[in-house]
């Protein structure tokens, strides 16, 4: 049986983002710590972005940047800049290549190379099995799926399909990313829009999103990006050059999946750390890795809690309620972008506004849809027509 000071189960953006941070913290540089991850993480099998003043550690893997966004409907489109912010590009295979290479060149960080078979601790320490093995460690921060991390309040997913295109003529303004292009509009499907990321005038990552409790075919998104780079980019000579599909579990984490009281703390996307109502999740993955070893240097018990203001859950409990229950919510993300300035915007979704700053957002938002959400999730019901809270959707990778 052999100990370590730490294990990560999962070397993938949350096990990779905190060994990343251990093995730098001058304070821990004597702790040996092991990740259990099954593959070799060298596909580009996903891209992220997030946006920032700056990329902080990850600098150096940033590909690509944007300074205005453009948010679009039937009956608007803005494109404003979103100054101090940068909205930051970066390839998985880059930011898995960087941190392996760091992580290679410290003795006291092992790589296992199998899938962490079951995990438990008691008061004392925590222990792993794993490739006809057993291991144990102080602490085991794990973002594996479980299928036990918490409960959610809706059963919907982000699924979303995109294709990196090159065109033959100049298409694309490079310095410009659309967040959200509602005029895509198809009648049965609920809210999507079309994302768009130019990396040059001719090289650009197009993908369609839906939010939905259900998977549509591959060919409702094969239909929809190609309708949309023939009709509203109006490109008709263009070459895919690689794809990127996925879907992101937008709920509620339960407090079980992020209080920190059991030796084992879940991670990531498994720890809460994917913003319930838009699915971003790198930047508060390193938040939440950047707490954990702030605790673990400062000799404290770690929380994979991310420590934002409680009312912030409460906003995305009613945004997702009207998701779910009233099925198209575009026109609250119109109103939304249409009158505010796109940096208090991006603050908001942060959780990083001020309560005044939030009173000048909602005061731009329908009333009522919020308020029936309220009625639906707050109000006293008979105990008959309580619904139970589904399982959390695992994210599924296509
Ligand atoms: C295609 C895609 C694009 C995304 N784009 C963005 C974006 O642009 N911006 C953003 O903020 N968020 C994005 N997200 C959401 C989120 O940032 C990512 O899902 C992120 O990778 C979550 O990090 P994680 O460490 O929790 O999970 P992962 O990165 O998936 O890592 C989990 C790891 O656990 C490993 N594992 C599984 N089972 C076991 C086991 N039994 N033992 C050991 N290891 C195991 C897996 O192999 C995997 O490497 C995206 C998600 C997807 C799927």
């Amino acid at each position: 049986m052999r100990h370590f000071d730490y294990i990560i189960i999962g070397g993938g953006c949350a096990g990779l983002s905190l060994a990343y941070r251990i093995t730098n913290e001058a304070a821990l540089k004597q702790c040996r710590v092991l990740i259990i991850e099954p593959e070799s993480k060298t596909r580009n099998d996903r891209t992220w972005c997030f946006w920032g003043t700056d990329a902080g550690l990850f600098s150096p893997v940033v590909r690509h940047r944007w300074t205005n966004i453009t948010i679009a409907g039937s009956e608007f489109s803005r494109t404003a800049d979103i100054e101090p912010y940068h909205y930051f590009f970066i390839r998985g295979i880059d930011f898995y290549q960087h941190i392996q290479a760091f992580l290679a060149a410290n003795p006291r960080i092992e790589i296992l190379r199998a899938p962490a078979d079951r995990w438990d601790a008691n008061d004392t320490q925590a222990m792993v099995w794993a490739n006809g093995e057993t291991f144990t460690a102080n602490y085991v921060f794990t973002s594996a799926p479980t299928g036990s991390a918490g409960q959610v309040l809706a059963p919907l997913h982000q699924y979303f399909k995109g294709w990196f295109i090159e065109t033959e003529s100049p298409v694309f303004t490079a310095d410009t990313a659309t967040l959200m292009d509602f005029n895509v509009a198809q009648p049965d499907l609920g809210l999507h829009f079309m994302y768009v990321l130019p990396f040059s005038s001719t090289r650009a990552l197009v993908e369609f999103t839906t939010f939905s409790s259900q998977l549509l075919p591959d060919e409702t998104f094969n239909q929809a990006l190609e309708k949309y780079i023939t009709d509203n980019l109006q490109v008709d000579q263009y070459r895919i050059t690689d794809t990127e599909q996925g879907a992101i579990p937008m709920g509620l984490p339960a407090k079980s999946a992020v209080a920190g009281t059991s030796r084992i703390i879940p991670i990531g996307g498994q720890g809460g750390a994917i913003k319930p109502t838009t699915g971003y999740a790198f930047w508060r993955i390193q938040e939440q890795t950047q707490q954990i070893t702030a605790q673990l240097a400062q000799n404290r018990w770690p929380s994979g809690e991310i420590g934002h203001p409680r009312r912030f859950a409460w906003y995305d409990q009613l945004l997702l309620d009207i998701l779910v229950k009233e099925g198209q919510p575009a026109r609250i993300f119109k109103r939304l972008f249409q009158h505010n300035p796109y940096p208090r915007i991006l603050k908001f979704l942060d959780e990083g506004t001020t309560p005044w700053e939030e009173v000048k957002i909602f005061a731009q938002l329908p009333l009522w849809p919020f308020l029936r959400a309220w009625k639906r999730q707050y109000a006293p019901k008979p105990s008959s027509s309580r619904q139970a809270l589904p399982a959390t959707p695992k994210i599924q990778h296509l």
